[in-house]
């Protein structure tokens, strides 16, 4: 079996016959699945032939993991992804209140996987709730292994939740806690370390793909140590790091201070025709009204992990919805990366075969980028926008379209094969 691996040089190192480790998913995830596999294998055989080739390799989790394997997550998956550094996945239940630990963030923190990629554009033919829909390319870096998501909370009532109350009361002289009685309590964990390597990966992404901005996204304002933490280091990094490629608005803000805003706007326009990177930021409440308003104003998007939860949403919503919607999480430094759709099991349309394959589909293509098999990517990219054109699609997004034409799950992922397949004839 042939692996993705990092050379020494830190770079990926990609066998022409690769294996792909997959988790199906529970709910819709089989009928999702199984199609995309088949669109990824047709595109690589129009493309490369009998060059390249994915064999996939199943492995589990969620139900058919207890099922097949008596465990929800069982070790051999998570010794795999880390074997194979590459993974995908399709959704997984995750229990609500108490009990079962979310499989998709013990997925993440294994592996460490700290930036969650969410690229948001829109196809023409789509609905969307914009005037002007074809104004957003966004991607979102959202951090994946701190904030309020590391689950360090105490429930009301409990003898932790008391303790914990009583050291901030008595400790750290905290006379705030308005009901500490009935109050449950989280912690916020946010680090130099973590802010910068998310802060890092997405103005590599922005110097990878020319794109001329990165907005931090937070909420330093109220929290100034975490959220206003994250602002300060992620503009650090592009200061210390990127002093070539990059141009801060902190910067800007200094300059404008010191000698006049006069020759800092002289200063941002000489940046901006190098095309240097502009680097700004944007409070979390005004970035979701202003994503809204001009998107255009936006690229790359970076921000801690409860934002990255909210903002990706409400901009899957602007393009089409969640259907549509693709994701990774990867950690650039080791390489391991798992792409998954974005959406859950969809547990009231699951068995039905309407499920929007879309979201799984642009998330293996993104694989496709992340190990440079390019004109894969290229070809689905063009495939998906052909289907738009004719009109067809599953019904969650064919029942907006004039003319709309409704495909089941497979109807529609072998029509996308057969666009393909056709491609260039
Ligand atoms: P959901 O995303 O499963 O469904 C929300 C709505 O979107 C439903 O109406 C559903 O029919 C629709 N929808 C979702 N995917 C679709 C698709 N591909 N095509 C067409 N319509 C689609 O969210 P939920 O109902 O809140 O969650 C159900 C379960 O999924 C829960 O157990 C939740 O924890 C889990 N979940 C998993 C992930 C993941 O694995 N990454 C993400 C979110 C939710």
């Amino acid at each position: 079996m042939s692996k993705v691996s990092k050379n020494s040089n830190g770079e990926l190192v990609v066998p022409d016959i690769l294996t792909i480790p997959f988790i199906e998913g529970d709910g819709v995830g089989s009928e999702i699945t199984d199609i995309c596999k088949k669109i990824i294998d047709a595109a690589v055989g129009k493309v490369y032939s009998d060059k390249r080739k994915i064999e996939w390799l199943e492995i589990y989790a969620g139900e058919k993991g207890n099922t097949v394997k008596g465990s929800y997550l069982p070790d051999e998956t998570l010794a795999i992804l880390k074997e194979y550094l590459i993974g995908v996945k399709g959704p997984l239940t995750t229990a609500v209140g108490g009990g079962m630990r979310s499989l998709n963030v013990a997925l993440r923190q294994e592996l460490d996987l700290y930036s969650c990629v969410r690229p948001v554009k829109w196809y023409e033919g789509v609905a969307s709730p914009l005037k002007e829909p074809h104004k957003v390319d966004m991607t979102i870096f959202r951090e994946n292994t701190e904030d309020i998501y590391a689950g360090i909370e105490w429930n009301e009532g409990t003898d932790e939740a008391k303790k914990f109350y009583n050291f901030i009361k008595n400790d750290m002289g905290v006379k705030s806690v308005r009901f500490p009685e009935t109050s449950s309590f989280g912690v916020k964990p946010v680090s130099v370390e973590g802010s910068s390597r998310l802060m890092r990966s997405a103005i590599d992404y922005a110097i990878n793909k020319k794109l001329s901005k990165v907005t931090i996204v937070h909420k330093g304002n109220i929290m100034k140590f975490t959220e206003g933490g994250f602002r300060k280091w992620s503009y650090e990094v592009a200061e210390k790091e990127f002093s070539n490629e990059t141009f801060t608005i902190n910067n800007y803000n200094k300059i404008a201070k010191d000698q006049g805003i006069e020759f800092a706007d002289k200063q941002l326009q000489e940046a901006k025709d190098k095309g240097k990177i502009i680097i700004d930021d944007c409070i979390a409440d005004a970035f979701l009204q202003n994503s809204l308003l001009k998107p255009e104003n936006y690229s790359v998007i970076a921000t801690l992990n409860l934002n990255g939860d909210y903002i990706s949403d409400q901009l899957a919503a602007m393009v089409g919805g969640i259907g549509i919607a693709p994701g990774a999480n990867i950690n650039y430094d080791t390489g391991h990366a798992i792409f998954e759709a974005t959406h859950g099991t969809a547990p009231d349309i699951a068995g039905k075969n309407i499920a929007n394959p879309l979201s799984m589909l642009l998330s293996l293509d993104m694989m496709m980028e992340y190990i440079g098999w390019i004109e894969v990517s290229n070809i689905i990219k063009i495939s998906i926008e052909k289907a738009f054109a004719n009109r067809c699609s599953t019904n969650d997004l064919a029942r907006f379209m004039e003319d709309g034409q409704a495909l089941s799950t497979s109807d529609f992922g072998n029509y996308l094969i057969k666009i393909i397949k056709d491609w260039g004839n």
